[in-house]
């Protein structure tokens, strides 16, 4: 690690922020840049930790598990936002249970009465749920704590982040303007916030590659009701016709979300790519770019994982991103 050298972490999102704690906390100078702070994708995320819509497996489960490790801790101090909450991922086609599920605490396929109507198959499981305003606040409190400075401005380019000997690219799906990354796509994602009704549990269903998801995960006084996943498309102005498909979808499911208030509508662009970049790259002059970005669907739950690779290969030089 260069302890004392100035870092420049372009991007503010969970990406950015995790990363950007994990380089301060190491004694790297740290200075993050970013036209939004926080993110607004890492905002709209609902979020629950599980992969969806992130390649590839073996560096997603390696990731996903280092991520869930620090969640639970995390979740002993209801300040993070971070919970540990038991709920029900259901299928209305009898699927087989998610791999990624069956080794969380609690994990037990349901009996049939537990399950709502038109669901054949479903396993409860405990699994953290992360209060992303909260969460992403509490971040930006730990990187000021370990004496990180930001800074919002949007960058033209990733050179216009120096000098600096190490620019650290988290910049989500800012990555397809700023290196002109091809292989990096949005997929909409759109969720619905609402005052809690006295649910303690959260509910997801398996819908496979379906564009309308199904999921509500409580946060203490809010629901966050989801979800879309519309490929290709990144606008982030709100549908109303989504934003009333997932509450009656919901609402089937659970009918005291019926008459719940809506708060808010949270929309995002899942920064999708074939693979998550982790990777360094030594550009022109000496100056290495860290990428980290093209966390799918994935984000908060690959977030300390990748972040700790990322920081690492400032010493060990190299990346599996390509
Ligand atoms: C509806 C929805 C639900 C989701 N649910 C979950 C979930 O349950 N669990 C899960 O793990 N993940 C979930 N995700 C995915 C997760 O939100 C993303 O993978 C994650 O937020 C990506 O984080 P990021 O930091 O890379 O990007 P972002 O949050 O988009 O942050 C990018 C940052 O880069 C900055 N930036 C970009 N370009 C520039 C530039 N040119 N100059 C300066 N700054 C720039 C931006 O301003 C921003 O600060 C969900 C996503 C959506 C949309």
């Amino acid at each position: 690690m260069i302890a004392g050298e100035r870092v420049v972490v372009v991007g503010a999102g969970v990406a950015g922020l995790t990363t950007a704690v994990v380089l301060a906390e190491a004694g790297v100078s740290v200075h993050v840049v970013a036209e939004q702070v926080p993110g607004v994708t890492s905002l709209a995320a609902g979020a629950m930790w599980g992969p969806y819509l992130v390649e590839p497996k073996d560096k997603v489960d390696q990731w996903g598990q280092r991520s869930l490790e620090i969640f639970r801790k995390l979740a002993e101090d209801p300040s993070t936002g971070v919970r540990l909450t038991s709920g029900i991922e259901a299928s209305r086609t009898a699927e087989a249970p998610p791999d990624w599920a069956t080794a969380l605490p609690g994990f037990r396929p349901c009996e049939p009465a537990e399950l709502p109507a038109g669901f054949s198959a479903g396993y409860r499981f405990t699994v953290p749920l992360i209060d992303m305003p909260v969460y992403l606040a509490y971040l930006l409190r730990r990187l000021d704590t370990a004496g990180g400075t930001i800074e919002r401005r949007r960058l033209a380019s990733l050179a216009d982040a120096a000098p600096t000997p190490v620019i650290v690219n988290c910049t989500g799906l800012g990555a397809r303007n700023l290196l002109l990354d091809p292989d990096l796509r949005p997929i909409r994602g759109q969720h619905v916030v609402v005052t809690n009704p006295g649910l303690t549990d959260f509910f997801s269903e398996d819908t496979g590659l379906s564009p309308d998801l199904l999921c509500f995960y409580p946060h203490g006084d809010t629901v966050v009701l989801g979800g879309t996943a519309i490929d290709s498309e990144g606008h982030l102005a709100p549908d109303d016709t989504a934003a009333a498909s997932i509450l009656a979808r919901c609402a089937a499911v659970e009918p005291r979300l019926a008459g719940a208030r809506v708060l808010e509508h949270r929309i995002g662009a899942r920064p999708t790519r074939a693979r998550v970049r982790v990777e360094a790259e030594w550009v022109e002059g000496g100056t290495v770019i860290l990428h980290n970005y093209g966390h799918g669907g994935a984000g908060v739950t690959l977030s300390w994982g990748c972040a700790e690779e990322a920081a690492s290969l400032l010493t060990a030089g190299g990346g599996d991103g390509r």
